[in-house]
């Protein structure tokens, strides 16, 4: 669990009523022994600050690019996107993650929202807290949409990788935890 900044700590309860052992990761060494990532909502442009002071941006996208397992939610699936628009100047992310992200994408006036969404192969929706949340404006071949919301993703998965633009951490539903954590079991 990345817990530089953000909304880390509902995360590593929703992992916990799972059964996962999750460790909060500050600083490289926190790495060892770390099946899967997390990586929060918050702010993007903290997080890639602060990826930078405290060491762990080079360790994170080895990881990541060797094909460890990474769920990102909303800021997080920012960090992973491939391509970023409305970044602030030089801000960069892993680029693992062949979507387009638009940071902020709601705009000021809507800017946080709750929608049911309909989750591939669940028959009761999801609801999807969104916070000053991202917009997917492009996904690459080989991207899975798991949710829309009015016919954009919201939810992606593409090989072990999985991104949320919303907060599946805030409402005590776990699905969306429990099938990342299904993937990185098998
Ligand atoms: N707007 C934030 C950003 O740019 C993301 C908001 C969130 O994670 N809830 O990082």
């Amino acid at each position: 669990m990345l817990a530089l900044q953000g909304a880390f700590r509902e995360h590593v309860q929703a992992l916990a009523r799972l059964g996962a052992d999750a460790v909060e990761v500050r600083t490289p060494a926190d790495l060892a022994g770390v099946d899967a990532l997390v990586l929060p909502g918050g702010e993007s442009t903290t997080m890639d600050l602060l990826l930078g002071s405290s060491g762990l941006r080079e360790p994170l996208q080895a990881a990541i690019a060797g094909g460890t397992p990474v769920l990102g939610t909303c800021a997080g699936l920012i960090l992973l996107a491939r391509d970023l628009e409305d970044g602030v100047e030089g801000q960069r992310t892993f680029a693992a993650l062949d979507v387009t992200a638009r940071r902020n994408g709601y705009g000021r006036q809507v800017s946080s929202f709750e929608a049911d969404l309909e989750l591939a192969d669940e028959a009761v929706p999801m609801r999807g807290v969104f916070i000053r949340a991202p917009r997917i404006t492009r996904t690459g071949e080989g991207v899975e949409v798991l949710a829309q919301l009015d016919g954009e993703p919201v939810c992606v998965r593409s090989g072990p990788i999985m991104a949320a633009t919303f907060h599946p951490e805030l409402t005590g539903d776990d699905r969306l935890h429990a099938r990342f954590l299904a993937g990185v079991a098998s």
